[in-house]
């Protein structure tokens, strides 16, 4: 098999535990020419700000940026559906010399008038930055003529990576937050933050807290509602699962309201357990609550062993390449991919931080290649060297997997089926089990080089 090279200046962001010297460069904007597996700053905002089902999502700039729609974040409402709507200002040549302010106060206005939405997001764009269009300005013209919060999200797609995308979204949601009038606390009561309600989730992971009698006083931002969003400030705690999108924000409450925060994560059974368990001990002047949490957490790991334990004779030395948007994620999905019995060969993130990394390379076996903001090229190349059976990302991974002739499991936006909390675990290794058994692999060149024209 032909082996292709890692860029000279992508070197230090790939790595195999064990073989190099570890000192992962990232949180650094993605090398030119390398073809990113990374979305811009503006995909960033919207992934994070998209869930709020009441808020209108305006994306001021021209009609190709507003592709990010719900579809690729399918976050599930149980009640408006505005957030599923894609408007766009459509900025053209005429607008990019005159400028587009004037457009975009006459779109916010229609569309408020016909749609009365809660809140409004206006999403700068790169063209915006570039000509230097005044959104906040608009923006708060606007609200006083409309009584509705407005809300800029500087989010130009070139001014950095995905990741600053997120720091805009968590911009504007501080922006929403800090309007809250009443400050009294609520007791045994938590904000969730960065989760996304994809297929669901956040329900499921609301009912754990109901059961355990903790309050959830707002979710930023699966199925979220503008009004619990302007109650956020009155929660005695802020639960961050996705660390990497949501931390700024969880930060800036804390040093604003005093709130504290812990990061968790509701994936696989060991971090559903421990997520649950910190809330339960952080409120420990109420011990039912611990009674509670004990009992549900013994009931739902019971309910799932026997399906877990039949799935993994089949997996068991099998090989998995994960790679996703925060490495936390990856975290969860190694000690998964370890229930299963399952082996990863490979682990990689778009945003991770050094201190991730350092996570990343402890949990790893000798040998796993872990690597920073990577591009086809690489994964493919990886994903063959180590001869992985299974590769989990999201839509752009997919096709990857599938060119290479293994199986695939989608962890991202664009999934249907909950994979949080003890059922999620079950829900995943269904899929694995699928995918990775699935005969179609017999009928592919599999281990076939797909880098090497015949
Ligand atoms: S904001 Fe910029 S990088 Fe992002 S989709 Fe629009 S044009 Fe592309």
């Amino acid at each position: 098999m032909e082996t292709i090279s890692v860029l000279k200046e992508r070197e230090h962001q790939v790595f195999q535990k064990g073989k190099d010297d570890f000192d992962i460069a990232c949180e650094k904007t993605s090398l030119a020419g390398s073809v990113s597996q990374r979305a811009c700053v503006f995909c960033g905002s919207r992934v994070v700000l998209y869930p709020i089902a009441d808020a209108l999502h305006l994306i001021h700039g021209p009609i190709g940026c507003a592709s990010y729609t719900w579809d690729i974040r399918g976050a599930l409402s149980s009640g408006p559906e505005l957030h599923r709507n894609s408007f766009s200002t459509d900025l053209s040549e005429t607008d990019i010399i005159y400028g587009g302010e004037k457009k975009l106060e006459s779109a916010l206005l229609e569309l408020i008038d016909k749609y009365d939405p809660k809140a409004a997001f206006a999403y700068s764009t790169c063209i915006v930055g570039i000509i230097g269009d005044d959104v906040e300005s608009v923006c708060k013209s606007v609200e006083s003529k409309t009584g509705i919060p407005v809300l800029p999200v500087h989010s130009e797609g070139f001014k950095g990576t995905k990741k600053d995308g997120y720091t805009a979204a968590c911009e504007a949601l501080f922006n929403l937050v800090d309007r809250g009038r009443t400050k009294r606390k609520l007791p045994q009561s938590i904000n969730i933050l960065g989760e996304f309600n994809i297929g669901g989730e956040t329900w499921i992971i609301k009912d754990y807290y109901r059961r355990m009698g903790v309050r959830v006083v707002s979710v930023m931002t699966g199925d979220g509602r503008i009004n619990d969003l302007k109650m956020a400030r009155r929660a005695s705690l802020n639960v961050v699962q996705c660390s990497g999108s949501m931390t700024h924000l969880a930060k800036k409450m804390e040093d604003a309201y005093g709130i504290p925060f812990i990061r968790v994560s509701y994936f696989g059974i060991e971090d559903t357990s421990d997520a649950l368990y910190r809330v339960a001990r952080f409120f420990n002047n109420n011990p039912d609550i611990m009674k509670r949490t004990e009992k549900l957490v013994r009931n739902q790991v019971r309910s799932i062993i026997p399906s877990l334990s039949e799935m993994k004779k089949d997996l068991v030395g099998k090989r998995a390449a994960i790679y996703v948007g925060g490495a936390f994620k990856a975290f969860s999905l190694i000690k998964a991919l370890k229930h299963l019995g399952m082996e990863v060969v490979l682990a990689g993130s778009q945003t991770g931080s050094k201190e991730d990394y350092k996570v990343l390379r402890e949990m790893c076996n000798p040998g796993t290649v872990i690597l920073d903001d990577a591009n086809p090229l690489e994964l493919a190349k990886y994903i063959m060297e180590k001869d992985a059976d299974l590769f989990i990302g999201g839509v752009k991974e997919r096709p990857i997997a599938y060119k290479l002739g293994i199986g695939f499991c989608d962890h991202n936006h664009e999934r249907k089926i909950p994979l949080a909390g003890f059922i999620g675990m079950e829900n995943f290794a269904r899929e694995v089990h699928q995918t990775v058994t699935s005969p179609i692999w017999q009928l592919v060149p599999r281990r076939a080089s797909v880098l090497t024209p015949k």
